[in-house]
């Protein structure tokens, strides 16, 4: 078997889909992707498809460090996100030919199904209770909130009260038995994080998630020893075992790294084995379409350290298109009482709508992420 054509399409709200071609007729589908710049890892997949057309497809490790070694400079978000996709894909048509899910060549299903959360309340959670209250009804027993939209990364005492108070809201929705994730998105300063998860420990929340920029990662030891309690998850913007193992040494709790920006099933399903020698637990983050959701999926049926699952359904970035546009059979991403079931389903286990594929590539998206500006009209973080 050789791969014989690589096609990406630009298809909204933001994402980036890969569609490898096989010799024999087997196709595999990936998400190469970084939201914002979905033009640039589309240039860089056109780079490395000129090393894979020819190749033979199942040699999927050989081709991750070609791919991700053979260049002089390497890594990143636009090359690993290129390399994350193209690998998808890859696995995608290696179990399309054995007729085998994914996670049965990982080794095999270590659960049955795996808990996902919803996202609630978008960057200004005017409607916090009413929306967490209608997760709950939909089944989730988990919720993730942003804690505060624009913020001064060295918060006031109203800042931190307001993110305390919304919390605490959600806690009173979810009662004692369901969970809440507060994400920070980088927007703290490391003195501001520690301060803030302080003072969300009472609230127990699930996890506090990237309270540094991940650049400030060299702080993060100072935030997980002020959390006390308050379990600290980070990982969407690294992109390799080589960005977590500080992290993880800085002791992170949970590990989220994301299957579209990470080097893929290849590289993620290492990240996990390198979490558990810490004693941390697998949270893959997906805010992102289909392929990226079921690569994920197959990684924690077969990740014994695993945690939650994120999931994009009713996210307030999506607009025009959500998780269910692109496929044929909504099945896989049907949640019962806030699980996703496993599929025996070969590869990655979903089936993509190609017509509307090649449909919505012909008005190609060009998505960017908003730019704010603090009161004094100097940047903020978005
Ligand atoms: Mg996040």
């Amino acid at each position: 078997m050789k791969i014989t054509r690589i096609e990406t399409f630009l298809v909204p709200p933001r994402w980036l889909f890969c569609r490898i071609e096989t010799d024999d007729g087997v196709v595999g589908w990936g998400e190469p992707v970084v939201e914002g710049r979905a033009e640039v890892v589309r240039a860089a997949v056109d780079v490395l498809a000129e090393y894979l057309i020819g190749q033979d497809p199942l040699r999927i490790e050989d081709h991750w460090q070609v791919m991700t070694r053979g260049g002089f400079y390497r890594g990143g978000p636009v090359l690993s996100s290129a390399v994350a996709g193209i690998d998808q894909a890859l696995w995608d048509i290696a179990g399309k030919s054995y007729g085998a899910p994914v996670h049965a060549l990982l080794g095999g299903p270590v659960r049955d199904r795996a808990r996902v959360y919803a996202w609630v309340g978008g960057d200004s959670p005017a409607q916090l209770a009413d929306d967490i209250a209608a997760q709950v009804e939909a089944g989730f027993t988990a919720v993730k909130m942003n804690a505060a939209g624009r913020v001064s990364p060295h918060p006031s005492v109203a800042e931190i009260n307001g993110v305390v108070g919304r919390v605490a809201t959600a806690r009173e929705v979810l009662g004692p038995d369901r969970d809440v994730a507060v994400d920070c998105h980088g927007r703290f300063s490391a003195a501001g994080a520690r301060r803030l998860v302080h003072e969300l420990a009472p609230l127990q929340p699930l996890f506090v998630e990237e309270p540094l920029l991940p650049d400030q990662d060299n702080l993060l030891a100072g935030v997980t020893a002020a959390a006390g309690p308050v379990p600290i998850a980070t990982g969407e913007r690294l992109y390799g075992r080589a960005g977590f193992l500080p992290a993880l040494q800085a002791g992170i709790a949970v590990a989220q790294p994301d299957l579209s920006h990470a080097g893929g099933i290849s590289e993620v399903r290492r990240i996990a084995s390198l979490a558990e020698t810490f004693g941390a637990h697998l949270a893959p983050h997906c805010p992102l379409g289909p392929l990226a959701l079921a690569a994920s999926l197959q990684v924690v049926f077969a990740t014994p350290n695993f945690l939650i699952q994120e999931q994009s359904l009713g996210i307030h970035y999506n607009k025009e298109a959500d998780l269910l546009s692109y496929v044929l059979d909504p099945e896989p991403f049907r949640f019962t009482d806030g699980y996703a079931a496993r599929t025996d389903l070969p590869g990655l286990g979903v089936q993509i709508d190609e017509s509307a594929v090649r449909a919505a590539d012909r008005a190609p998206h060009a998505w960017r992420n908003p730019v704010w500006r603090h009161e004094d009209g100097s940047f903020a973080e978005w």
